[in-house]
């Protein structure tokens, strides 16, 4: 049949609203489930086991299958970048601290914030134990609770941070080799841009290639993320019941304070104390970035407008801040450091695995490294999470009760992202002493 002219073409769904539908389906379909066969029914545990879980599964491995490649040129590309000493010298150096000091100072507040307000603690001992017992673990959780219970030294865990052998590490990603390997890619990455230009060239250009396939191997998964999510939520709400929805909601709301103390309290300190400038000015100065970032909920889709902003309204020297907010937008990810804490402390405790402190530090550690690794697109973060989750020992299923609820949380984490690199950018040119030149240059131009 020909459409006539007064129809009009249906507009597509949003991803991220396809993706809350699936996790509302899920969640009703699991609740109607529970109440009408009960969660010990072996009927119910056998639907899941055999169909449900299955398609959660596939969707689960598809994103892990993409982590080795995807972290490794996501992490060489930005460290060679940062790590361009002798281009860049002092200005990458303070980039890189601030970097380094404002993830750390994140993922602080998220592991304070999850420590205080226990969220996933709200779930009896014996809905997770049907949980854990339907839901079979898979080796990759297994080995990794294998490995958690060789209690190492503190001593043989610094010498284990360095890999003797990368590509034992990069298969060994899901069960504790990610850290080892992870440090591997950072010295190359220093090495890549300390070499000759000329050589250096086609390994980077080899590596973006790379980095661009995971890029679209991720967009065509999140493409069936709706129906894994039915899936995922369908099994854990009919195995844990109303509990399980509710913690969720207290998770949003946690991370959600989180984000706005780091953003409001840490980022107006930085700015009030070494840019020297009013807080609140620089805020309003770049609202349309923030705003930009909420909606994309992604930093390389905000860059333009980042980059504008930064130059025209904040008064930034360009050397400056093109240099930082470019490779800010892949390399400083500090409201992701601070979500990926978070969210790997809520599922620990959701799943009874009380982390301790040496634990909570190794979270730490790789949050921070992960915000370097985290591709600045939509759900960027959801590769470096999984992995986490791994090595914790958490099952991969849990990772669906979150990415229903993921959407307004990237929107939210994305801001901070791109306001975190303007903020560094800000305290670099007032320590450059580039308020003084980004005047001048504005005077030169008109
Ligand atoms: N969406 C985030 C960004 O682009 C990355 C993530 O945390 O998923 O900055």
């Amino acid at each position: 049949m020909r459409r006539t002219t007064m129809e009009r073409p249906r507009k597509p769904i949003p991803l991220h609203v396809q993706i809350f539908i699936g996790l509302l389906v899920g969640a009703v379909a699991g609740i109607a489930a529970q109440s009408a066969l009960g969660a010990d029914s072996q009927v119910l545990k056998d639907f899941i086991t055999t169909w449900t879980r299955p398609v959660g599964q596939i969707f689960l491995r598809l994103i892990f299958m993409v982590v080795v490649p995807l972290l490794f040129s996501a992490l060489v590309l930005g460290v060679a970048e940062i790590g361009d000493v002798r281009k860049i010298g002092r200005i990458g150096m303070r980039s890189l601290l601030m970097t380094v000091v404002l993830s750390g100072v994140a993922v602080a507040i998220a592991l304070a914030v999850a420590n205080i307000g226990k969220p996933g603690m709200g779930i009896s001992p014996e809905a997770r134990a049907n949980f854990l017992s339907t839901l079979a673990k898979n080796d990759a959780v297994k080995k990794a609770e294998a490995n958690a219970a060789k209690a190492l030294s503190p001593t043989d865990q610094v010498i284990g941070l360095v890999s003797d052998n990368p590509l034992k590490d990069a298969t060994d990603a899901l069960s504790g080799g990610l850290l080892p390997f992870m440090v591997f890619a950072l010295i190359f990455g220093v090495a890549l841009a300390s070499i000759e230009p000329e050589k250096a060239l086609p390994v980077i250009r080899f590596l973006e290639g790379i980095f661009a396939v995971c890029l679209k191997i991720i967009e065509w998964v999140m493409k069936v993320a709706p129906i894994a999510v039915v899936t995922l939520v369908f099994g854990s709400v009919a195995l844990l019941g109303w509990a399980s929805l509710q913690q969720i909601g207290y998770f949003v709301i946690l991370v959600l304070v989180a984000l706005a103390v780091h953003q409001f309290g840490v980022y107006s300190l930085a700015i009030w104390l070494v840019a020297k400038r009013n807080p609140l000015v620089f805020f309003r100065q770049i609202r349309t970035v923030m705003m930009t970032a909420f909606a994309t909920s992604s930093s390389n889709a905000t860059l333009p407008v980042a980059l504008k902003a930064a130059q025209e309204d904040v008064g930034l020297p360009k050397d400056i801040s093109s240099f930082v907010l470019t490779v800010g937008a892949t390399a400083n990810q500090n409201g992701t450091a601070l979500f990926e804490g978070i969210t790997v402390l809520f599922l620990a405790n959701f799943f009874g695995i009380p982390l301790g402190f040496g634990q909570q530090v190794t979270v730490l550690l790789l949050a921070i490294v992960a915000g370097v690794g985290t591709a600045g697109v939509p759900g960027g973060s959801w590769p470096m999470i999984m992995v986490l989750m791994a090595r914790i020992g958490i099952p991969p299923e849990a990772a669906g009760l979150v990415i229903g609820v993921d959407r307004i949380l990237d929107m939210s984490r994305t801001v901070l992202n791109v306001t975190g690199d303007i903020t560094i950018a800000t305290c670099v040119s007032a320590m450059e002493g580039g308020d003084q030149r980004a005047k001048m240059e504005a005077i030169g131009e008109a």
